[in-house]
């Protein structure tokens, strides 16, 4: 090196960039930089999924409150319990008063609940008290939450605490990527999971979903590519990005082979709930009896605040098998660990902000339903609007009416189209000469479909779908 200087010895990890390659929020980049600045029109967002921009989608005051009456209260100025639920767990539930005094019958009630907290850190004049407490607290409210869907009993100890469904994305898959070990992933589904796999050296494998079926999961590929390393499957119900919802028929399908295949189900159910067409919402932890289920989730998508930050990971997991000592731990008694694993993995992770923790029970207990109901009529108004809008442009078609989550895949066939090779060129084009956005289907693994958010304000949803029948007859093929 010139003036005598040694060589440097850093360089950056480039194995980042590759795994990275893929995301969403690349492609959203590139599509931004081609926006045509001389445009002076609105432009219409409808490649990603974040409403909270539009005030027809703004959340509840009940959990703006909720926010403010933490940050005001001084009780959450504190770091996270983070180091997990270890403090919780070793302080145990049959040893200890704190447990035994969140029984009773007031604790919980949430007029009463602070000052009770109150009580119950005094009486105990222990520091590690309070930390333990409101972990126990807060994780409850999740617990009590999913709770209300399934068959069984949560306990607060199956609940953890992340930064986001995405952190709990993070945490599933590093706590599952032993050297070897493969995973199979939805096609479209979610490039969050390929990026973070990869970055993890767990192998990736895809199994298809059937466009013309509601986009339901190809369980044959799913037999045909599992084998002894296989470790767990992803299911996104409702779907991002097919707008699908589940039957409760064919999730236990899914579980049933995935118990034939000794493989776990990974549930992400950051869309639970918001369906608004013809079938319910079940949650796969419903189907824990049948397959230990990871069931993620996070109130960014249901009330609408994805910059908070929140989320969770759960064991729905009846028998325990995920646990060190489950009744059924492994089928032949063997250990699976994956408990331990989670919460040495929360050990050297970051937490969620204290505050929005601490928001987190007042935000479940009393968001009114007329909100999650008002939500909903916006998605099925804005899904029926994209769906007949659709039917008016011939170069773009709608294997299934979406029935819930914020998207729709369409098929793009580009022989009606001229001079335009492939969905990433349809949407960069669109994007430099209508200023709508929306994603490439490659992005989420099929070329040539189109990803389209639908959870933008109705008027402006209308605007975008008949900008881009402008730009189909600007570029349909002279017959
Ligand atoms: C948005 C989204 C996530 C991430 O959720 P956050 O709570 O914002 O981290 C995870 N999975 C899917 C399918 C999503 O669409």
């Amino acid at each position: 090196m010139e003036n005598g200087s040694k060589k440097w010895g850093f360089q950056a990890n480039k194995s980042l960039s590759t795994s990275s390659a893929i995301t969403v929020r690349g492609v959203l980049n590139l599509l931004l930089d081609k926006l045509n600045k001389e445009d002076r029109r609105q432009v219409i967002p409808l490649a990603h999924g974040d409403p909270s921009a539009f005030p027809c989608f703004r959340t509840t005051p009940v959990a703006d409150e909720a926010v403010a009456d933490a940050v005001r209260s001084a009780k959450y100025n504190h770091y996270a319990p983070t180091v997990g639920l270890l403090p919780a767990r070793r302080v145990g539930p049959s040893k200890d008063f704190i447990v035994t005094e969140t029984r009773g019958p007031h604790i919980w009630d949430p007029l009463t609940r602070l000052e009770t907290f109150k009580i119950v850190v005094d009486n105990a004049c222990k520091k590690k008290a309070r930390k333990v407490f409101i972990r126990v607290f807060l994780r409850k409210s999740v617990a009590d939450y999913l709770n209300r869907d399934l068959p069984y009993k949560l306990s607060p100890d199956d609940v953890f605490l992340t930064i986001g469904c995405t952190q709990a994305i993070e945490i599933t898959l590093t706590v599952l990527a032993r050297p070897g070990a493969n995973i199979l992933l939805p096609r479209p589904g979610f490039p969050y999971y390929e990026a973070r796999a990869t970055h993890s050296h767990l192998e990736v494998r895809h199994f298809d979903l059937f466009p013309e079926k509601g986009w339901e999961v190809d369980l044959e590929a799913v037999e045909a590519l599992a084998d002894e390393n296989t470790v767990a499957m992803v299911v996104i119900n409702p779907g991002n990005p097919c707008g699908s919802v589940y039957s409760f028929q064919h999730l236990q399908k899914i579980a049933e082979t995935a118990r034939k295949l000794g493989i776990m189900v990974i549930a992400d159910e950051v869309y639970g709930h918001l369906t608004f067409g013809s079938t319910p919402f079940v949650p796969m932890g419903v189907f824990g009896s049948i397959v230990p289920v990871l069931t993620l989730g996070s109130i960014s998508k249901r009330w609408i605040v994805p910059g908070w930050r929140i989320g969770w990971l759960v064991t729905s997991d009846p028998h325990g098998i995920l646990q060190d000592s489950g009744e059924l731990a492994g089928h032949d008694g063997s250990k699976t660990f994956v408990v331990e694993s989670i919460k040495a993995c929360l050990d050297i992770s970051s937490d969620p902000a204290t505050f929005t923790q601490g928001a987190i029970p007042q935000i479940i207990e009393n968001t009114p339903k007329d909100f999650f109901s008002k939500i909903n009529n916006i998605l099925r108004e804005a899904a029926d609007i994209c769906y007949e809008k659709i039917q008016d442009i011939p170069c773009i078609t709608l294997p299934h009416k979406p029935e819930g989550s914020m998207f729709v895949m369409v098929k793009l066939n580009l022989s009606l189209l001229e001079g335009i090779d492939d969905d990433m060129e349809f949407c960069q084009k669109l994007v430099q000469e209508e200023s709508v956005m929306i994603l490439p289907g490659i992005t989420v693994g099929m070329k040539n479909y189109l990803r389209i958010t639908f959870a933008i304000e109705p008027s402006a949803l209308e605007v975008g779908l008949e900008r881009l029948k402008a730009f189909y007859e600007r570029h349909a093929k002279k017959q």
